[in-house]
């Protein structure tokens, strides 16, 4: 338990009808009384109350509702006091709090005192992030579903299964006179294999979640004038880049995000790929061949009233999708029967067409939506320790090694596992994790 009471304001910077301070720690329901003119506070009940100033005068008047621990989302008392949404009225009102004793929070302080009091596991806290910065209808139900444990419970199966394994081949450490017999090698060895197959099943939803959590980086290209940038308008539903009849207008990209068929795309527009002697021209070229090379989609637009012009190919590894723009102009005789997206963005066509086009392009590398949980950057680089140090303990088991250098193995498998969740609870990897979070946390 933590000695200090924190607070902080837990809504964001800025005017609005209310804001949410938060207070947690030992002093919480004294601090938030002592502020509230001597008012005592019963918990799970919302109190109407003035906080005064310390000569008496009112500084705002506000509801507080007390948790008392451990029943909080800290763990510890928590005291939460609604107050008007002013800039000025919430740091008075916060000022106050500090003046009857609270010490100001550090970024994700609440949540990491609730980690450090068993509410939460690593994964489940940054599943709060997750939810909190979600940019698509499947970001957030992925993050939903790590709040209620799908990541920490798959994980928590694979280390109860290796703790197993670890205990017998700690047996054999006491007794090096004694081989492992055939038959418990066979049973290990098919307990590791196991765990591997957890492990990678889990890996193997990291290309999802970075998908979900960063966005789908999705690069528009095409000859001039075919329409990029009214695509990107169209899409977005305001005029983001200027639209022109002259070649050439687009110069830089730009990037947008944008939520389209459940997702979450971060939409690049691009200079128009063409030669040019324009030296701005060249170099938002340049930046436009860099943003291709790390595309994840490439929606190459045409315009379909005119012959075809050769783009090269989409990068390795990227989707892609032909769009076929102007479809409000006859079509020219060589896109006859050509597959592609028809839209006219003069007449605002084709957008559901493409959110579809583009939402089955990438189901598959999320799975089935419903049930999807994807690991984030941290857990795989654990995932990647835990399925290195699993292979190593499996070959040495069968290739007979000393129960000892198995057991080093077997432990570097559990220590990574176990990090995901914070059951290894290292110094330095709780200060990664939390210090991402947001004041009031
Ligand atoms: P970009 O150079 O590829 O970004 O193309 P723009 O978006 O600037 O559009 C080029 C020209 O095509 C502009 O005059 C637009 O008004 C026109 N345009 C864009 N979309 C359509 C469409 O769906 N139908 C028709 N008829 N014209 C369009």
């Amino acid at each position: 338990m933590n000695g200090t009471t924190i607070a902080a304001r837990a809504t964001p910077d800025g005017v609005g009808a209310l804001a949410i301070l938060r207070l947690s720690g030992p002093q919480a329901h004294d601090v938030a009384s002592a502020a509230l003119g001597g008012k005592p506070l019963q918990p799970r009940l919302a109190t109407f109350a003035r906080v005064r100033a310390e000569d008496g005068s009112v500084l705002d008047e506000v509801v507080a509702t007390y948790f008392a621990a451990p029943a909080s989302f800290t763990g510890e008392d928590v005291v939460e006091i609604s107050c008007h949404g002013g800039i000025l009225v919430t740091e008075r009102v916060l000022e106050r709090l500090f003046a009857c004793g609270a010490v100001p929070a550090e970024p994700g302080e609440f949540s990491r005192r609730a980690f450090e009091n068993g509410k939460l596991d690593l994964t489940r806290a940054e599943a709060i992030m997750d939810i909190i910065h979600a940019g698509s209808d499947l970001a957030l139900r992925a993050a939903q579903h790590q709040l209620q444990g799908a990541i920490a419970d798959r994980v928590q199966v694979t280390l109860d299964g290796l703790i197993d394994v670890a205990a017998h081949v700690t047996a054999y450490i006491d007794f090096p006179e004694e081989d492992i017999p055939p038959a418990t090698v066979e049973s290990l060895g098919g307990q590791l294999q196991a765990a591997e197959e957890q492990v990678n099943a889990l890996l193997a939803t990291a290309e999802g979640g970075r998908l979900l959590r960063e966005g789908v980086r999705t690069v528009i290209v095409g000859a001039p004038n075919v329409g990029k940038s009214s695509l990107l308008n169209m899409l977005l539903g305001y005029d983001r880049a200027i639209v022109s009849d002259r070649a050439g207008t687009t110069r830089d990209t730009i990037e947008a995000p944008l939520s389209l068929g459940g997702l979450c795309l971060r939409l690049i527009d691009t200079a128009g790929l063409h030669s040019s002697e324009d030296s701005l021209e060249q170099c938002g070229m340049e930046r436009s061949r860099r943003a291709l090379a790390a595309a994840d989609l490439v929606l190459e637009v045409a315009d379909v009233s005119q012959p075809p012009v050769p783009l090269p190919p989409p990068p390795p590894g990227a989707h892609s999708l032909l769009v076929l723009n102007k479809a409000d102009l006859p079509e020219h005789p060589a896109w006859a029967g050509k597959p592609g997206i028809r839209i006219s963005c003069a007449q605002g066509r084709g957008r559901e067409d493409l959110g579809q086009a583009i939402r089955s392009l990438f189901l598959r590398s999320l799975g089935e939506a419903d049930t999807v949980a994807a690991v984030n950057t941290r857990h795989r680089f654990a995932l990647q320790q835990a399925a290195e140090a699993l292979r190593r303990a499996r070959a040495g088991l069968f290739a007979g090694e000393s129960p000892d250098l198995i057991d080093i193995d077997l432990h570097e498998a559990l220590d990574a596992l176990g990090s995901i969740t914070g059951r290894v609870d290292t110094e330095d990897i709780l200060d990664r994790v939390f210090s991402t979070f947001c004041l009031g946390k």
